[in-house]
């Protein structure tokens, strides 16, 4: 069985009641977080997984809203870490390495801070960065993780994850249009997470900033036709834009069902999602 956490189910758009963009990913004893956007720890902390506890930080792309609480993993699973560091694995897109380069030169003063401080914390945050935009990632555990590109142009490259654990497979698409990769991946999986938009309202806002958005996301009819066509078995729906209000999702729900024969999953933040046996 592989468990999917919505640890944060919103946007860009500061919203009070839900965390950045952020998903968990959780098979036998392994937890591996996709993405890390606003407020990540606390929702991991309600899910019950601290940042010393991930085998793995997996990252869609450098937008922002996915990335804005990288630099609060890496210090937590450091200072966390008790016994003999070991290196927190961060995997994302060509330009990762040089975001968490620069992440650790921003913490360059905190990093300073603890060592003098802390008899027992000598080494800096332990991070080893792997880039990769298509196959297999090269992580230990028991769980394969892959990854193929997706359409998120302008902002490219952008990848997404598919988490395979015995019979079962789910995949973790960030921001993205319908494309391959994305089809390619979801191939004989069971489950998908999918960031979606709702277009047919965003259209209509008179403000083009938003307007502009329309063009690199999928909309709730897109990521269910991905679904469809994959024969994916659940779909769970995350980064709402625009947020609806807490219990409020049916409408989104009755357009995804018009264009998914499968189970349709969303909600607020820490809704869980089990797929298969
Ligand atoms: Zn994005
Ligand atoms: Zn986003």
């Amino acid at each position: 069985m592989i468990t999917i956490t919505l640890l944060g189910t919103g946007s860009p758009i500061p919203d009070p009641n839900r965390a950045g963009p952020a998903t968990l990913i959780q098979a036998g004893e392994e937890n591996y977080l996709v993405d890390a956007g606003r407020g990540v720890l606390m929702r991991l902390s309600a899910a019950g997984c601290g940042a010393n506890m991930l085998n793995g930080v997996l990252i869609t792309h450098l937008h922002s809203d996915h990335i804005t609480d990288l630099n609060d993993v890496i210090t937590s699973a450091w200072i966390t870490t008790f016994a003999e560091q070991k290196p927190l694995q961060i995997i994302g897109p060509p330009g990762t390495k040089e975001i968490v380069d620069r992440l650790l030169h921003f913490l360059s003063f905190d990093i300073k801070y603890r060592i003098d401080h802390h008899e027992d914390l000598n080494e800096p945050p332990a991070v080893t960065v792997t880039e990769i935009e298509s196959g297999v990632v090269e992580l230990e555990g028991n769980v394969r993780i892959s990854t193929e590109p997706t359409d998120h142009r302008p902002v490219a490259p952008t990848i997404a994850f598919r988490f395979d654990y015995g019979n079962d497979a789910v995949v973790v698409a960030g921001d993205t249009i319908p494309c391959a990769g994305l089809d390619k991946l979801c191939n004989g999986a069971k489950g998908l997470v999918h960031t979606v938009i709702r277009k047919d309202i965003i259209e209509n806002i008179p403000l083009q900033r938003l307007q502009d958005v329309c063009d690199y996301h999928s909309s709730v009819e897109e990521a269910s036709q991905t679904a469809e066509r994959a024969g994916i078995e659940t779909l769970t729906l995350t980064h709402y834009v625009p947020a609806f209000p807490s219990g409020q999702e049916e409408e989104w729900r009755e357009i995804a069902a018009q264009y998914f024969s499968g189970t349709i999953e969303l909600g607020d933040d820490l809704h869980r999602v089990e797929i298969g046996e």
